[in-house]
């Protein structure tokens, strides 16, 4: 397991789906002006990205359009998990159709015994993110819906949602979670307030 996972008190996604957690994982700590940390902001980036999972590649065998490439699959993806954290949110068509659109160029094929998909490209880059989109076809669907992003839509952070009903909606309770919390009550407050002002007007008048 992930040693960040458990400080978190995350579960870790079946392993299929560790892939695309990862890639989510580059993208982070958006603050509300939209700025955030993005771990693939050049080819290279994306060729340190590929190392660490195991693909040996030099970084100037990645170009700019495999960069295009991970940085649509992991928007698209990003906007699928919210959904599955909020079936009610509006489809981010922009960010589907992108991803459609790239990933239709991506080669995989299919083998049997067991039957899966597998990527058919030659360089190893795109067949590291060919492995990436294929990889929720290789998990049921109610395993697919567990994974989620952050409802925070200035976090959406990809997590693994391990509860017993599969209600969960923060990446973590103690960070996330708590925030919510604590907006929630002092927005309670304040209208609780403004009611008590609203009576003790009524009154004098
Ligand atoms: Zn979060």
């Amino acid at each position: 397991m992930d040693p960040r996972l458990a400080v978190l008190g995350r579960t870790p996604p079946p392993a299929p789906l560790g892939l695309v957690t990862d890639l989510l994982d580059t993208w982070f700590g958006r603050t509300a002006d939209g700025v955030g940390e993005d771990g693939l902001r050049t080819p290279a980036d994306l060729a340190t990205w590929c190392r660490a999972r195991g693909t040996a590649v030099a970084d100037d065998a990645v170009g700019c359009d495999d960069l295009d490439l991970a940085r649509t699959v992991r928007a698209g993806l990003r906007a699928e998990l919210a959904r599955h954290t909020d079936p009610e949110l509006p489809v981010d068509a922009e960010a589907v159709e992108r991803f459609d659109h790239a990933v239709a160029g991506l080669r995989l094929r299919v083998r049997a015994d067991p039957f899966r998909l597998e990527p058919d490209e030659e360089r190893v880059v795109r067949r590291l993110l060919a492995t990436v989109v294929a990889a929720p076809l290789a998990v049921d669907e109610r395993t697919w819906a567990r994974l989620k992003a952050c409802r925070d839509p200035l976090c959406r952070t990809a997590f693994y949602d391990g509860s017993r009903n599969g209600s969960g909606v923060w990446c973590s309770m103690s960070a996330c979670g708590a925030a919510a919390k604590q907006r929630a009550f002092v927005e309670r407050r304040r209208v609780k307030r403004a009611g008590e002002r609203a009576e003790s007007s009524e009154v004098r008048g």
